[in-house]
């Protein structure tokens, strides 16, 4: 932290009030909750100034993808979240890879409210290859888009059981051949069932997350993991994924995230943080 540079406490109201003065160094950001929010690009254009409206440059030495920095991350995020698994109930892979694909654009908490009557209506794979797309669409409505995610489970309900004996393959390429299954559902089977690290999931929250701590640039999925994949030892992949959703989910949200009582605020220069000790990057955005 700053010498001299003393954080603010969020306020009873639960808002974070700016600091009157601001002493030079890191300027904490300005009140976390405007009405209405200022617009992303102001609020970027504000966050990479000064009190003396001079732009702030992040220190020489610092490097955002530095080994140290990284373990860091995973030793608060590990420390804060420690025992976090996958939100999605399930009691076999086939189950974990319908309720994933059904999680598209959708909360976990629906998927877990349709899922339990729609397995005990179909228990098997086989159940749900004998239907046909449309048979399933009324028991998977709530979830929404669930036309496309009826073809999706029926179809890979038929290659699961035409290909492979009916059992949900704990391979990436096998897994990838279904219909429905891009890389982030792959790597949820793979990890949350299988325990396998064949990649690093990318939901909206380590989309957004990543970005925020610097660990990537890029805004695609694939490129996103590619990266997460370069920096993340492979032996945290599983962890970090699980930890980081629950992080955008407790903490860092989409809008206004609550930095204040953010483990990671310190190591965190984010464009768009509500409340910071440090300099905050231009090149860190949401
Ligand atoms: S300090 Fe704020 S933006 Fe950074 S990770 Fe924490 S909640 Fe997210």
């Amino acid at each position: 932290m700053a010498r001299g540079n003393m954080p603010r406490q969020p306020s009873k109201s639960g808002r974070h009030t700016a600091a009157e003065k601001v002493r030079g160094g890191a300027r904490p950001v300005k009140a976390s909750a405007p009405s209405p929010p200022a617009p992303a690009k102001a609020a970027r254009a504000r966050a990479a100034l000064n009190a003396a409206g001079e732009a702030i440059k992040p220190p020489k030495t610092y490097d955002p993808l530095a080994p140290e920095r990284v373990q860091e991350i995973l030793k608060r995020l590990g420390q804060t979240y420690p025992d976090v698994k996958c939100a999605l109930t399930h009691s076999n892979a086939w189950e974990l890879l319908v309720a994933t694909i059904l999680s598209a654009q959708c909360t976990d908490v629906r998927v877990n409210m349709v899922t339990p009557g729609l397995f005990k209506k179909y228990p098997t794979p086989k159940h749900f290859a004998a239907l046909d797309p449309e048979e399933l669409e009324p028991d998977i409505r709530s979830t929404g888009f669930f036309r496309n995610k009826s073809k999706s489970v029926v179809g890979a309900a038929r290659e699961v059981v035409g290909n492979f004996g009916g059992k949900v393959p704990d391979d990436m390429q096998a897994l990838l051949s279904l219909p429905g299954v891009a890389r982030k559902t792959a790597n949820v089977v793979l990890g949350s069932w299988f325990g396998k690290a064949e990649g690093v999931v990318v939901d909206t929250h380590v989309h957004r997350i990543s970005r925020r701590l610097e660990l990537t640039q890029e805004n695609d999925a694939q490129k996103i993991e590619q990266d997460l994949m370069k920096v993340i030892p492979r032996e945290r992949w599983i962890d970090f994924s699980h930890q980081v959703i629950h992080h955008g989910r407790a903490l860092c949200v989409a809008r206004l995230p609550k930095c204040a009582e953010c483990p990671l605020e310190t190591i965190c220069h984010a464009a768009d943080k509500t409340w910071s000790t440090v300099p905050i990057h231009i090149t860190a955005q949401p």
